[in-house]
């Protein structure tokens, strides 16, 4: 097929363009490179430069047959500090995104969509017909996308995927998650096991779990980009489908560490901080329908392997 990736650049972005360049597709890479880098772009896609309120119906005037849309901002204490960058670059740059795809009539769309549309959740593992109740700016823009897909299905026919991801880890090959601002746990602590970051701060070890720290679910992210080839190959017109994406096994911050300190073999100092704000105690996916309607199998899910394999990045990209 011939697809256009937006946000193609970036962590996830890349890598989901690099399965589909080796799944035999056409792909166009559309990144405005305010977050991504283009030596992300992976050998065999085209590259366009923009960003979507402006180049996304250029480009999709050509003729595509379906549209991954990675494109967004996604830092939850920006989103609650200037909401508007939210509101203006994920909710009315996506709509431009589907106004243009109406357009040109191109048919299918797969949606990077977020655990965080769920917010604080009632029960774990959290399924697809959870409440959705966002606790900042960032997941209400990305739920308010989600409704908009939902609307475009079926007024307009679009065969729609949203992919609702937990917490994303891991590289593939030259590809991986290379923040200017970073907030995530793992690429944290592999920056104190590279030497670029004297510790790792714990926030709050008084929490309702097992060891006091928060657990997530850690998706790798090549199983992450299998999932967007699947969902892409099974859309159907007419139906927005919504799947959450994770592995289905918690891990403590603590635990974490631990693996991280296991892998680098280094002692990653930890220090002990206040909670963060809007942080949920306990977040894990169900992946039931995932696994049960797109016959998904995600392959990485040992914490031991994830880590191993952002370390390897890391290391490549720190020169340690
Ligand atoms: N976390 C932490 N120290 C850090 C970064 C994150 O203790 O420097 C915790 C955070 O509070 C959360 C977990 O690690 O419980 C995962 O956070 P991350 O930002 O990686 O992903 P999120 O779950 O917020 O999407």
């Amino acid at each position: 097929m011939k697809l256009l990736v937006t946000g193609g650049a970036g962590y996830v972005g890349s890598v989901c363009a690099a399965h589909l360049v080796t799944a035999g597709h056409d792909v166009t890479v559309l990144d405005d490179l305010s977050t991504g880098h283009p030596d992300a772009v992976p050998e065999g896609a085209q590259f366009v430069k923009g960003d979507l309120t402006e180049a996304a119906a250029d480009v999709l005037a050509e003729g595509f047959d379906g549209v991954l849309h990675f494109a967004a901002r996604s830092l939850v204490s920006e989103s609650v500090q200037r909401p508007e960058l939210y509101w203006s670059g994920n909710v009315v740059a996506s709509l431009r995104l589907l106004e243009a795809m109406r357009l040109h009539g191109t048919p299918r769309l797969v949606f990077s969509s977020t655990a965080a549309t769920y917010g604080e959740p009632e029960q774990v593992p959290i399924r697809e017909d959870a409440p959705t109740r966002p606790t900042n700016p960032y997941g209400a823009s990305k739920l308010a996308i989600d409704h908009m897909i939902g609307s475009y299905a079926v007024a307009h026919g679009l065969a729609a995927t949203s992919l609702r991801y937990f917490n994303v880890a891991g590289a593939h090959g030259r590809f991986g998650e290379r923040h200017t601002v970073e907030t995530h746990l793992i690429p944290i602590v592999l920056q104190v096991a590279a030497g670029t970051r004297e510790s790792v701060q714990i926030f709050g070890d008084d929490w309702p779990t097992a060891d006091g720290t928060c657990v997530r679910d850690y998706i790798h992210v090549d199983d992450l980009a299998a999932a967007h080839v699947l969902a892409l190959d099974h859309s159907e017109t007419g139906r927005h489908a919504v799947y959450n994406l994770g592995s289905g096994t918690g891990f403590s911050v603590r635990e974490v560490i631990e693996a991280c300190r296991a892998v680098t073999g280094h002692p990653i100092p930890a220090v002990v901080a206040p909670r963060r704000g809007g942080d949920p105690a306990v977040l894990i996916a169900s992946s039931e329908a995932m696994i049960g309607e797109l016959g998904w199998r995600p392959e990485r899910t040992d914490l031991a392997t994830i880590v191993g394999d952002a370390w390897r990045f890391t290391r490549e990209h720190q020169g340690v």
